[in-house]
């Protein structure tokens, strides 16, 4: 048992004299400023609530977070908006496009047309465009500004991009390139034939080769038609191949070679299905799925990594109908692009305590919608991250009290995130890790703590243990807390500058913490 030296809280009470508030568990926490909330927000989204709040209050208390820094600085917050966007940073361009879409709908004009004017940055794609639209919907009505910016996301364009983009989202949650093009009414001569046919369906010589390549693929009767199409212009995505193709070992392997970066990594397990990939030429796949410099050009994302591998290891499709058995090459190569999608992370060489909040209610909701990736699974492919750079580092587990690992295998993350998984749950106290520290004689020259920040369980609180930790080893520890919702406490004490908050499964939060525990923040 540590005797603490200086003052100490109990997590039901708030630090005398502080700005602490009451979390969603009872205890006290800091509340983060708007700015980290809307960081949070477009990193992680709303999806699937916390344990203590649902999905649409979770949703809501952001848009009023979001509402709150659009009147005090529009222009950063739109700038925000578009650099979480563009920068990829997300695991999912949703909370972007809805902010994106309440900022064209707040009542300054100004604040509007900034918004609107910047619609191209982050609706970059077709299903994006039809999920901003459904986002506004809410929020305001057709007016001419609205018009004209999604009818300059039509015109401005190249008609080959545009078709590529109307042939390849053609419709999503009741939008179809049809309705945008009725309410918004581009006009332009360059894309006349290709508006026509979206609108009355006809065919047309003003139609971009794509679009009748598009028709071809859909009339197509035999294998040899498609395979011919699908050579004769790599842009012929598995979206637009009819379903009855997409069985066939043949039809897979002549899209392969072009197969983009995210459609590969999505249909792993129906290549393995239909032998298009298989131990002989896994090698090529693998190759691409691992290549630094493609995964950053295509943008991929740590999730969408995370997602597939979890996906292709059970050997069955989400929605069930697929079944295949798992190359364990393929799964290797996808644990390795994990880590590599976060760029080059450069280690910091100093000794880290990642600790991971494994409680109760880090089991609840999920990350970018991932099916089973809840907070606490996440926490630790993101623990692994560092942990694979940083030589010197200890990883725990803490609910309300330590939860023992030692000797389990931290090698492969597979196994990582299915013991994470089948961890016994509890309350949570977040000054755990300071404390065993200082129990075990660990020397940390910085804690990341994988939290929800809903603490309440402890009698000391976790800024004031980490004062501890300070004055009883003498080393300067900063504490880094790793908000894994987009909820609005945080265990850092904002007065203290040894502390930071980042958001997980941010692109940029390994870069963040090591400029961090480097001193150069
Ligand atoms: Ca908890």
């Amino acid at each position: 048992m540590v005797i603490y030296s200086g003052h100490f809280t109990p997590q039901r009470q708030p630090i005398p004299e502080s700005t602490q508030v009451l979390n969603s568990a009872g205890g006290y926490a800091w509340a983060v400023d708007q700015w980290k909330r809307l960081n949070r927000f477009l990193l992680l989204g709303a999806e699937g609530g916390t344990y203590y709040v649902n999905e649409r209050t979770l949703t809501r208390e952001n848009a009023a977070a979001l509402a709150q820094c659009l009147n005090d600085d529009p222009v950063r917050t739109i700038q925000t908006i578009v650099d979480i966007s563009q920068e990829g940073r997300a695991p999912k361009n949703t909370p972007a496009l809805f902010a994106l879409a309440l900022a064209a709908a707040h009542n300054q004009a100004d604040t509007r047309r900034l918004a609107l004017a910047n619609l191209t940055k982050v609706v970059r794609t077709g299903t994006h465009l039809f999920q901003f639209l459904e986002a506004v919907q809410v929020f305001r009505g057709w007016g001419r500004g609205l018009r004209s910016a999604v009818a300059h996301w039509y015109e401005g364009r190249d008609p080959d991009w545009i078709a590529y983009q109307v042939v390849k989202y053609r419709q999503r949650g009741g939008w179809t390139h049809a309705d945008a093009l009725r309410l918004s009414h581009p006009i332009s001569s360059l894309h006349d034939g290709l508006f026509k046919w979206i609108v009355d369906g006809e065919l047309n010589s003003g139609c971009p080769q794509i679009v009748h390549q598009f028709a071809q693929l859909q009339n197509a009767q035999d294998e040899v038609t498609v395979v011919n199409l699908l050579e004769d212009n790599p842009l012929l995505t598995w979206e637009l191949v009819p379903d009855k193709f997409l069985t066939s070992s043949t039809v897979w392997q002549a899209m392969l070679p072009n197969l983009p970066m995210t459609a590969l990594i999505r249909n792993l397990g129906r290549l393995t299905v239909n032998k298009a990939v298989t131990v002989a030429n896994s090698d090529i796949v693998t190759a691409r799925l691992i290549d630094q410099e493609t995964l950053k050009r295509a943008r991929i994302h740590p999730i969408t990594i995370l997602s597939a591998l979890e996906t292709y290891r059970q050997g069955k499709g989400q929605r069930g109908h697929l079944e295949w058995i798992p190359l364990p090459q393929i799964e290797a190569a996808l644990e390795t692009a994990f880590y590599r999608s976060f760029g080059n992370i450069i280690p910091t060489n100093k000794r880290i305590v990642l600790a991971l909040d494994v409680s109760g209610s880090m089991g609840s909701g999920v990350i970018a919608g991932v099916p089973g990736l809840t907070p606490r699974v996440a926490s630790a492919a993101m623990a692994l991250v560092t942990a694979r750079v940083e030589l010197q580092h200890h990883i725990i587990a803490f609910s309300h009290q330590m939860v023992p690992f030692e000797g389990e295998p931290w090698q492969r993350l597979a196994d990582v995130t299915r013991f994470i998984d089948q961890t016994p749950m509890g309350g949570t106290d977040c000054a755990l890790p300071m404390i065993w520290a200082l129990q075990n004689n660990i020397q940390a020259d910085a804690f990341m703590v994988f939290t929800d920040s809903e603490t309440w369980a402890g009698a000391i609180h976790p800024a004031q243990a980490l004062q501890e930790y300070r004055l009883r080893t003498g080393i300067p520890a900063k504490l880094i807390v790793v908000a894994m919702t987009s909820n609005g406490f945080t265990i850092a004490d904002p007065n203290d500058g040894g502390m930071l908050d980042v958001v997980g499964f941010d692109t940029a939060t390994p870069g963040l913490t090591t400029d961090f525990i480097n001193g150069n923040l």
